[in-house]
């Protein structure tokens, strides 16, 4: 939070207030929302590494989840299931996340066959403390999970249950590290199961962590298509085009320049530089 405060302290020209995206990728502009004005909004960045973008990233993903697993998967059983790269990698974070996404794969086409159905899951990347990077992943095996009797005969308590001795087999057969769980999410207090799950989920999504070094080689969170991705925008019927920026040479033809974004109308004075909106001079250090 310190850093939140440290990066909006720096654009104080009343983003802050509305807790704008300050990576601002390009405006959409429209001459069709009232016809006597350009009407101009910003496109957030929506990377986890965004002090605003993450706890929007966060809501957006909490909404659509708890909307799909309460409907489409209403009384589905889930299971939590994480998933680590072999020790002698931890040293090198991206070798972890490279391990991980061949060991998803493979695990993904056993747990397919074995349970002799498709297999939803949402699963994201964490990045723990040492760098190295972990699976977690909701998936809706709890029904299987369940199946199988739960026999306390190791003597190392993690092991208690088939499917994790099965998990830690199948695991490390296919590259992946020993440390592994699979655990059962269970209703609370009475409350729904999809619920608890999303929470689970939420949870771990919510550990951003230094994700932005590798955000080019993996996704951070996947989906099964069953669940899907944040839902696109609604279409207004209304055309839009990008703009990089606008010049106050924009606001002279238009007349009227409104920034739906920041809820104002678009004054000459907003100007920095001739250009709108004003950034950060290090975003537009070539421009001066
Ligand atoms: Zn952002």
């Amino acid at each position: 939070m310190i850093a939140l405060k440290e990066h909006l302290r720096k654009f104080e020209k009343g983003v802050f207030v509305l807790k704008l995206c300050p990576n601002i990728r390009m405006l959409m502009a429209s001459t069709e929302v009232k016809p006597d004005r350009l009407t101009v909004a910003r496109m957030r960045c929506k990377q986890w590494t965004c002090p605003v973008c993450s706890v929007r990233n966060l809501n957006a993903w909490r909404v659509h989840l708890s909307k799909t697993l309460t409907k489409r998967f209403s009384g589905v059983l889930w299971a939590f299931v994480t998933i680590t790269a072999p020790g002698h990698l931890h040293g090198e974070p991206e070798a972890t996340v490279t391990r991980l996404q061949v060991v998803w794969k493979r695990f993904y086409d056993i747990l397919r066959r074995w349970a002799g159905r498709k297999v939803s899951y949402v699963y994201m990347y964490e990045a723990h403390g040492s760098g190295a990077y972990h699976i977690h992943a909701l998936m809706d095996i709890g029904a299987i999970y369940d199946k199988w009797p739960v026999i306390y005969v190791w003597a190392d308590p993690r092991r208690h249950h088939p499917m994790q001795i099965w998990l830690e087999d199948t695991l490390t057969s296919i590259g992946g590290g020993w440390v592994c769980d699979i655990r059962r999410v269970y209703t609370l207090n009475g409350g729904s199961a999809a619920m608890a799950a999303v929470a689970y989920a939420i949870s771990y999504m919510a550990k951003s962590g230094s994700w932005v070094k590798f955000k080019k080689h993996a996704r951070r969170i996947g989906v099964t298509r069953d669940i899907g991705g944040l839902p696109k925008l609604p279409k207004t019927g209304l055309t839009w085009f990008p703009v990089r920026e606008l010049s106050i040479d924009d606001l002279i033809s238009h007349g009227t320049i409104e920034d739906v974004s920041m809820r104002r109308k678009v004054l000459s004075g907003h100007f920095e530089h001739g250009y709108y909106p004003p950034l950060d001079p290090d975003h537009r250090g070539n421009k001066e």
